[in-house]
C-alpha cells in the first residue's frame, strides 16, 4: 500500500539524529504549513549539500568549490592555523568570533582501538602546509577527551620539526567533553587561553 505524502514525510524527518517519532510528526506539519518559498528553500538546501558539498582541499572543510569561504577570505590571519577534529567543530569556533585565522580538519582523531592510526588523519597535510607558508602558530583545537588529547600530542609531534609555536586551547571546555557542544563563551575563552605546548 503506498504511503501517504505526510507519513513518508514523517518517517524521512525521523531518521534525523535526535529526531523521535513526536518531534518528526511535529515537523512534518510544520513544514506543511510553511510558506511555500521557505519550505523549497529547506528543499533545496538539503538538495545542495548532496550534489555539491566537498572537502576544501586546502583544509578540508565543507565547501562547495575547490576552496571554502574561509580559505578564500583575504582578510583571515593566514599565519595561525586551529586545527580541529570535524567540520562541524569550525562552524562552533566561527560562531565563538575568538579567531580569525585559517583552519586545518583532521578528520577524526588518534583511536588505536578503533583502528584510526596517525595516515588516516590530514596530518601530513597540515605539516606540508605549516612547512610552506610562514604559519606563525597552529592551535590545537581537539576535544578535550582522551583521543583528543592523545591526536594533540601527535600533531605537536609531527610539526616539531618546523618553525612554528604550537599551542593548545585552554579548558573551561568539559574535560571528556565534545567542542561540538560548547557554547560561544566558553569556546572563545577557551582560545584566549591556549598555552604553549611542549
Ligand atoms: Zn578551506
Amino acid at each position: 500500500m503506498p504511503q501517504g505524502i505526510i507519513e513518508n514525510l514523517i518517517e524521512q524527518l525521523s531518521k534525523l539524529p535526535g529526531v523521535g517519532r513526536k518531534s518528526a510528526q511535529r515537523m512534518a506539519f510544520f513544514i506543511l504549513n510553511m510558506k511555500d518559498e521557505d519550505a523549497r528553500a529547506l528543499a533545496g538546501a538539503i538538495g545542495a549539500v548532496k550534489t555539491n558539498a566537498r572537502f576544501c582541499k586546502a583544509c578540508f572543510n565543507i565547501t562547495d568549490s575547490d576552496l571554502c569561504s574561509i580559505c578564500r577570505d583575504s582578510l583571515r590571519d593566514r599565519k595561525r592555523i586551529c586545527v580541529v577534529e570535524e567540520p562541524s567543530n569550525i562552524i562552533v569556533i566561527e560562531r565563538s568570533g575568538g579567531f580569525n585565522g585559517l583552519y586545518h580538519v583532521l578528520m577524526g582523531a588518534l583511536s588505536p582501538i578503533d583502528g584510526i592510526t596517525p595516515d588516516m588523519l590530514r596530518i601530513k597535510e597540515l605539516a606540508q602546509r605549516v612547512s610552506g607558508n610562514g604559519v606563525d602558530e597552529v592551535i590545537i583545537a581537539t576535544n578535550p577527551n582522551t583521543k583528543g588529547e592523545v591526536t594533540a600530542k601527535y600533531v605537536r609531534e609531527a610539526l616539531s620539526p618546523y618553525d612554528v609555536a604550537v599551542t593548545r586551547i585552554a579548558y573551561g571546555l568539559p574535560l571528556g567533553g565534545d567542542i561540538e557542544f560548547a557554547d560561544e563563551i566558553t569556546m572563545k575563552k577557551s582560545l584566549e587561553g591556549r598555552r604553549k605546548l611542549d
